[in-house]
């Protein structure tokens, strides 16, 4: 097949813009927002799972808070019933021996009672405590995603935007390219993963990197500029620079 210096140059140049677009397209997969991302999602989501836990811990204090409280307001109104009683002066001696000896328990029963309200408290603070870092480092992560994902509408718009001029100045190029010579190298860029044409340095393929052999470059050189040269091995056009 015969293609024209400026056309063999042509297709150089497409090569080049659409390996440029092939790069973009990869860094687009790639920006390490998307990592960043990922990580972040699977904090905010363990962050989450523990909040909901430590919530139901400390739901399940304060229930035992308000018992807490509720036993000592029984036992201390009922001292003071008992107490009423002992200072009214209408009880037998029989019944002011008992009402003492109620009110010495009570107050036994009080102390007891107090102590684990005490404890219970202590608990609630430490889960509050808690509940309370858990929620600072959850709306920490939630900010830091927010920012991530500014970054990456940034980054991304930036690609996109470079992709977009590559896309564009490679169409005009492949207008100038004869339709057979652009259907040879759209075939082979195809099936090669994205390099339908390289140039010949020395006796090496650029796109493989084979060399070729002696006799085959000996008929090379024999060959007009115009005479299209595709590598033996890879299939790929061939530019002589
Ligand atoms: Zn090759």
């Amino acid at each position: 097949m015969q293609a024209s210096s400026a056309q063999q140059s042509h297709i150089l140049e497409l090569q080049l813009l659409d390996s440029e677009v092939m790069q973009a397209n990869t860094k687009l997969k790639s920006l390490p927002e998307i990592e960043q991302l990922l990580h972040i999602d699977k904090r905010i989501t363990s962050a989450n799972e523990e909040l909901a836990q430590v919530k139901a811990e400390a739901d399940q204090i304060a229930l035992e808070l308000r018992r807490g409280e509720v036993d000592v307001e029984t036992v201390t109104d009922r001292i003071k019933k008992d107490e009423a009683r002992l200072s009214s002066g209408n009880a037998t001696p029989k019944e002011l021996e008992q009402l003492q000896h109620e009110v010495e328990s009570l107050k036994k029963r009080q102390v007891d009672l107090e102590e684990i309200e005490l404890e219970i408290m202590v608990k609630n603070e430490a889960i509050v405590a808690r509940l309370n870092t858990l929620t600072t480092d959850l709306s920490s992560l939630e900010t830091l995603k927010t920012e991530i994902n500014q970054r990456l509408t940034t980054a991304s718009t930036e690609v996109n935007l470079l992709i977009l001029s590559k896309t564009t100045a490679r169409n005009e190029v492949a207008t100038r390219i004869e339709k057979p010579l652009l259907d040879i190298y759209e075939k082979v860029r195809t099936s090669t993963g994205g390099v339908g044409a390289a140039t010949l340095i020395g006796d090496k393929c650029g796109g493989c990197n084979l060399t070729i052999n002696a006799v085959e470059m000996n008929r090379i050189k024999a060959l007009a500029k115009d005479e299209l040269l595709r590598c033996e091995e890879c299939r790929r056009i061939l530019v002589r620079v």
